[in-house]
């Protein structure tokens, strides 16, 4: 429906009713030029070397032509961002190739973000700037292989063209040059897909989506009617719990927890100002707009996903003489979070078990960890050199930021190992399986914000070589590599306020 009187009149960009999606072709960019790509992605879907360093690759992969059987399309969601209700969003700058089935079955959709105008571009151009799209890239494989479930990322083009963007609200658009990540996930779907024609009373819509959801993304589901519905959301509402546990275990703050950016698999989507904590703090948020900074803190995204969930539910709702299988799902996320969470305080503190007592001496560390800034990964890696039998602060010394603050908090400090010590002797466990538990949960390098600054800092001068080392690093985070300590550092002081290392907008 092009509506007179609808900014987006005459665009080609409007309101889509009645239809789940629209079909859309790429728009052609000037001078493609393969970036970077996943290795593990490529092999998963079966191309070679040669394939990916072909010309045809490139021009596929930046929207310039499409291959025989793909129908490219953009699919038409809503949701709630900020906690409020936002209308027909879509995907405005990204446009589906196609699936691709493997020889194991499993199927992969293959997505190109910043490849130009949709009807769901809503006045924007539908593109995308580098220095986003190498941070979807990086972070995408980097979740990945941290074992924390994620959309992933097949490639990475340079368009060759520029995009006008105004950067941390200096106040002066800025041309920069535009890239397109090949994004890969056996579905997109968001909450906000079924949100949109639950808002607008497309039942018949909705109970279509849903089925074909269910159908072709939950084929072991077999109960039948209101029961499989019911199942599906419980599942939907176990993996959302997963993801987030994971979040909070690794230190990944999302950023943008709006209900358009929730995937109905439970997987990480839509890499924008996310971020991931240095120094501890439930509080911390690396994104700049004021309206998010409170709600889309670390310490809060346990929450806000039990919220977009309840959105959730209150979208399939009318599919549902009763709302108690609902209510029943809710509760699924909060029993599968806490249990999550708690094998989680057993893994990182190295323990066979996390017993009651155990919760509480993480809150406990913490609070320290807080009140001293101490970085998170580091610490938790560092733990497990703690001799359990002689407990010292030395082996954590490098995780602390603030010298003074560490000198004021070594007693407490010191307080907390003695007990921890106690605790790690009391269970029977071979200490190098002890290590091996912990190193196995505490990850020692992450996507660092100030890193991928450093990476997209050298890009921008032309320079890819620093995306090629950051992945490499980062396709084994749990292992620690010899030549490699500059990426498993403490965030250095000029990262501290720097944009882009410690804030990110949303522009993109
Ligand atoms: P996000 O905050 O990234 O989840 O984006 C919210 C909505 O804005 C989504 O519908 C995006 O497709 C759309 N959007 C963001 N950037 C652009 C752009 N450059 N061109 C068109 N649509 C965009
Ligand atoms: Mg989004
Ligand atoms: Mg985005």
């Amino acid at each position: 429906r092009d509506l007179p009187g609808d900014p987006d009149h005459g665009r080609g960009a409007r309101q889509v009713v009645g239809a789940l999606y629209s079909r859309v072709d790429p728009s052609p960019v000037s001078a493609p030029r393969v970036v970077a790509w996943s290795p593990e992605m490529a092999r998963e879907l079966g191309l070679t070397e040669a394939d990916l360093a072909s010309s045809l690759f490139a021009q596929v992969f930046a929207g310039n032509g499409v291959l025989e059987g793909m129908q490219p399309w953009a699919s038409n969601y809503g949701g709630h961002q900020f906690g409020v209700w936002a209308g027909q969003l879509g995907d405005g700058r990204a446009i589906s190739l196609g699936e691709v089935l493997t020889a194991q079955g499993q199927r992969w959709e293959l997505q190109l973000k910043g490849a130009g105008a949709t009807p769901y571009s809503r006045g924007a151009d539908g593109r995308a700037v580098l220095r986003s799209s190498v941070r979807e890239f990086l972070c995408s494989e980097a979740m990945h292989h941290l074992g924390v479930p994620t959309t992933r990322a097949l490639s990475l083009v340079a368009t060759g063209d520029l995009v006008e963007r105004d950067m941390f609200y200096d106040g002066h658009p800025k041309d920069e040059p535009g890239a397109i990540v090949c994004r890969v996930a056996p579905s997109f779907i968001r909450f906000g897909n079924f949100e949109l024609p639950a808002s607008r009373g497309e039942i018949d819509l909705l109970r279509q989506l849903v089925d074909f959801t269910i159908r072709r993304d939950f084929p072991h589901l077999h109960a039948s009617g209101e029961t499989l519905y019911a199942d599906w959301f419980g599942e939907v509402c176990a993996r959302t719990a997963s993801m987030i546990a994971h979040w909070m275990r690794v230190g990944f703050v999302h950023g943008v927890m709006n209900t358009d950016n929730m995937s109905i698999l439970g997987l990480t989507i839509d890499y924008g100002p996310y971020g991931w904590v240095d120094d501890f703090n439930p509080d911390w948020t690396p994104n700049t707009t004021d309206a998010m900074r409170r709600r889309y803190r670390f310490g809060q995204q346990p929450n806000v996903a039990w919220w977009n969930l309840s959105r959730l539910a209150a979208a399939i709702a009318p599919l549902f003489g009763d709302v108690a299988p609902l209510q029943a799902g809710l509760d699924r996320y909060v029993a599968q979070y806490t249990a999550q969470a708690r094998r989680d305080v057993a893994a990182k503190l190295g323990l066979v078990e996390c017993r009651d007592d155990d919760v509480a001496r993480m809150e406990t560390l913490q609070q320290l960890m807080q009140q001293a800034e101490v970085d998170m990964t580091l610490l938790f890696r560092a733990l497990s050199r703690v001799d359990p039998h002689a407990p010292q602060l030395e082996p954590l010394r490098h995780a602390f930021y603030d010298e003074a603050k560490r000198e004021a908090a070594e007693a407490d400090f010191l307080r907390w190992l003695d007990d921890y010590a106690a605790r790690v002797r009391e269970d029977a466990q071979a200490p190098e399986q002890r290590l091996q538990r912990m190193n196995a949960a505490n990850p020692c390098y992450v996507l660092r914000n100030y890193l991928a600054q450093e990476a997209i800092d050298r890009a921008t001068q032309g320079d890819y070589t620093g995306i090629h080392t950051l992945l490499d690093v980062l396709r084994h985070p749990y292992e620690e590599q010899p030549g490699r300590e500059h990426f498993m550092q403490k965030r250095p002081e000029w990262a501290r306020h720097r944009a882009g290392c410690s804030m990110l907008s949303c522009s993109s």
